[in-house]
């Protein structure tokens, strides 16, 4: 059986490093599992980040990632590239098992899993992210200044999305697969009074196109059975966001879009000694500082609860 640690991280972006900057910094010897495929999270997939401060000029998203990795590893940090696959956290020593079964105890938890977007699901998706494609308005939208702009989805994110790009862009498509949004009201009047939106109804997205560089859309309209390509050379993705939470379900109180819970402005959730941070949590802002902020918040709690222990 392993000692028992202190501090078990799960998740290796922004708010999993931080945390483990912080309990290192604290003596606290945490180990981070960092996931086996992605670690360093959502912005190992991104190319320039120009909004995490302290980079004037901006920075590659993986560069920033490296970063922050190497920072947590110079105060003691032990980071396993590694998935956890099984949690009990139920008693006050809790347990992390690995994908090689062996079993980790620790007195406290931090979960920083993230949340995953959603994708369309076709060819070019992943290869074109960063070059034209796109999940997030607030971080790209600044790329696309006076371009023409398609953004896929009938929600209130998806409004938001088209509402905040309209300010940057030539014009907004906004591509829905039915004929009635689910946004709110509200949402949904500020987009048919902006001038540069409008709206392709009952349509879903056929084929990206672009070599290197998005070029443009083919879209079939569902009721027609109708195809036509959209010349676009910006694409926002906003069909929504699966928090990772698979792990933790029946044992953490999950909201009911699958979010965790915690007891804000605290990163506390339902189970002592086991705290939650960055995009797992949060529906609202998902960005890279936010997650940076709540990853020192739940470290804090962590350590809190470990001197409340004595
Ligand atoms: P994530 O970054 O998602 O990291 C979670 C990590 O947990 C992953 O590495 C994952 O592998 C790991 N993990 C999950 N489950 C397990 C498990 N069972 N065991 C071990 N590890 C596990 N934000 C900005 O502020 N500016 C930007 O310019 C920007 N650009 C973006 C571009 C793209 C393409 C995307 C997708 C997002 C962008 N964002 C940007 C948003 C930002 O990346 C996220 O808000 C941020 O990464 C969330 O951090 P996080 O630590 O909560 O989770």
């Amino acid at each position: 059986m392993s000692d028992v640690r202190n501090v078990i991280i799960i998740g290796s972006g922004p708010a999993g490093y931080t945390a483990a900057l912080y309990t290192a910094r604290a003596s606290l010897k945490p180990l981070i599992f960092e996931g086996s495929v992605t670690a360093g999270g959502a912005l190992m997939n991104t190319t320039d980040v120009e909004n995490f401060p302290g980079f004037r000029d901006g920075i590659m998203g993986p560069d920033l990632m490296d970063n922050m990795r190497a920072q947590a590893e110079r105060f003691g940090a032990e980071l396993v590239p590694d998935d956890v696959t099984a949690v009990d956290l139920s008693e006050q020593i809790k347990t992390v098992t690995d994908s090689a079964g062996t079993v980790h105890r620790a007195k406290t938890v931090i979960v920083a899993t993230g949340s995953q977007h959603r994708k369309l699901g076709l060819p070019r998706e992943d290869e074109l992210s960063g070059r034209g494609v796109s999940w997030c308005a607030t971080c790209d939208g600044f790329f696309f200044k006076d371009q023409d702009i398609a953004v896929i989805g009938g929600g209130d994110t998806a409004l938001e999305e088209a509402t905040f790009l309209s300010r940057f862009a030539k014009s907004v498509t906004v591509v829905h697969r039915r004929d009635t949004l689910r946004a709110s009201k509200a949402m949904q009047e500020r987009a048919f009074a902006d001038p540069k939106i409008s709206f392709v109804w009952d349509s879903v997205v056929e084929e990206i196109h672009g070599e290197g560089k998005l070029s443009g859309l083919t879209i079939r309209d569902v009721k027609k059975d109708e195809a036509s390509k959209l010349p676009v050379t910006g694409l926002f993705i906003a069909i929504g966001h699966d928090p990772r939470t698979e792990l933790f379900k029946g044992q953490l109180s999950l909201d009911d879009d699958g979010y965790l819970k915690v007891d804000a402005p605290t990163t506390r959730t339902n189970l002592p000694g086991v705290f939650a941070a960055g995009d797992v949590v949060d529906h609202t802002y998902r960005q890279a500082i936010t997650a940076a902020g709540t990853g020192c918040s739940a470290a804090l709690d962590a350590e809190r609860y470990l001197a409340s222990l004595g």
